[in-house]
């Protein structure tokens, strides 16, 4: 059976004047991977701290696995945490800091040692064991941090930015050991990250923080196929969001007028009270550009100006503006499709995307 159920109720955190998590409700199933994203300040770590008991919430409820534990002491939560920097004790080897807890409760040393080197296995570090925390590379001592972690077989592992302070490959590498280990565990983690990529990559329910709240929680297709406000659409990246004036509809079929007297076609559904300004997301990899607008078939076409290109390896991604500069965007283009194009820095092309491609925001 799964564990480590989470649940927030209305959970409040201020500090003095500073209302760091503001009143949030969030369930995270048991055994699920779930990632708290967000911007810096957004309020991710309190929110870890506060499962795990760290910190306490000024108000609302912290339920795990059924049980009330907004006041119960770490101890008593069935969590644990991993810290950023890993906070290995430098003066004893590897086995004795996984094995540190087991030392406190009185556990004797030879069912510890054996319990220690469990944990190393699992984590792929039994041959490290006798090493001091500084004989090791950072993936090496995250591994041991992640062992230690785990000794009091928690139901919940908490992690704070597990993998910040590793080279780009490693962490890739790491990403998948995690990801491997949740699996294997079959207990709950809790992932707090700055990294899109990494919660997308990760998580089965990815949570967007904003300024202590949250913005929207689902899963990582969800979050990023269809996100709920213009906050999410830019902060989870591959979107570029187009603002426009009610003009009419039909039926889903909206047309607007944006700045530069730009018409687009999006859909969406107006519950009844079509006026006023929208907003909409076209996802970067849905925007099709050719020197000529007679070989579009989309139905939004822009008129636009490249004024920078970055080669990202598979694709290339354009920065394009209006020529008035009221509308700026980005399109990724597959790099195969790029280079028969002849598309340069300057050449005023046409951009276009079909309306099934928009995705309707909030309205403003
Ligand atoms: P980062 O990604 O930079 O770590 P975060 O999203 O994890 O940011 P938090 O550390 O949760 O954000 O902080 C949320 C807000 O609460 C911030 O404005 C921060 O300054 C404030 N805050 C956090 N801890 C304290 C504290 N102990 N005392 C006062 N304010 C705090």
């Amino acid at each position: 059976m799964h564990q480590g159920q989470v649940e927030l109720i209305h959970v409040c955190k201020s500090f003095d004047e500073s209302i760091a998590v503001d009143d949030i409700n969030l369930r995270i199933k048991a055994g699920s991977y779930c990632c708290l994203l967000g911007p810096s300040g957004c309020g991710k770590s309190t929110t870890l701290r506060l499962i795990a008991g760290h910190e306490l919430a000024s108000s609302g409820q912290i339920i795990i696995d059924g049980h009330e534990t907004t006041h119960a002491p770490p101890s008593q939560r069935g969590t644990a945490m991993m810290f950023q920097n890993y906070a290995l004790f430098p003066h004893i080897n590897c086995t004795e800091n996984v094995a540190f807890a087991l030392k406190l409760r009185g556990v004797a040393k030879p069912e510890r040692r054996k319990r220690a080197l469990e944990l190393l296995s699992l984590v792929k570090m039994q041959d490290y064991g006798d090493r001091m925390p500084d004989q090791l590379s950072g993936g090496q001592q995250q591994r041991v941090a992640l062992a230690r972690a785990l000794q009091n077989e928690p139901s919940v592992l908490l992690l704070d930015e597990p993998l910040s302070a590793l080279d780009p490959f490693l962490r890739i590498h790491m990403r998948a050991e995690l990801r491997r280990l949740q699996k294997e565990l079959g207990i709950t983690f809790i992932h707090v990250t700055h990294s899109q990529e990494e919660a997308l990559a990760l998580a089965d329910q990815v949570v967007v923080m904003d300024h202590g709240y949250i913005s929207q929680s689902g899963s990582a297709r969800e979050v990023f196929r269809c996100p709920d406000n213009e906050f999410v659409a830019r902060f989870i990246g591959g979107h570029n969001v187009f603002t426009g004036e009610y003009q009419q509809h039909d039926g889903e079929r909206i047309s607007l007028l944006g700045a530069s007297n730009q018409l687009y076609q999006i859909q969406g559904n107006l519950h009844g009270k079509p006026a006023g300004q929208y907003r909409f997301s076209v996802r970067t990899d849905h925007i099709n550009v050719t020197h000529q607008a007679d070989t579009l078939s989309n139905d939004n076409v822009v008129n636009c100006r490249v004024t920078d290109s970055e080669f990202h390896g598979s694709y290339v991604k354009l920065n394009l503006k209006v020529n008035d500069e009221q509308i700026e965007f980005n399109a990724h283009i597959p790099d195969h499709i790029f280079q028969q194009q002849h598309v340069k820095n300057g050449d005023q092309i046409w951009a276009g995307w079909d309306r099934q491609h928009t995705w309707l925001l909030d309205s403003y």
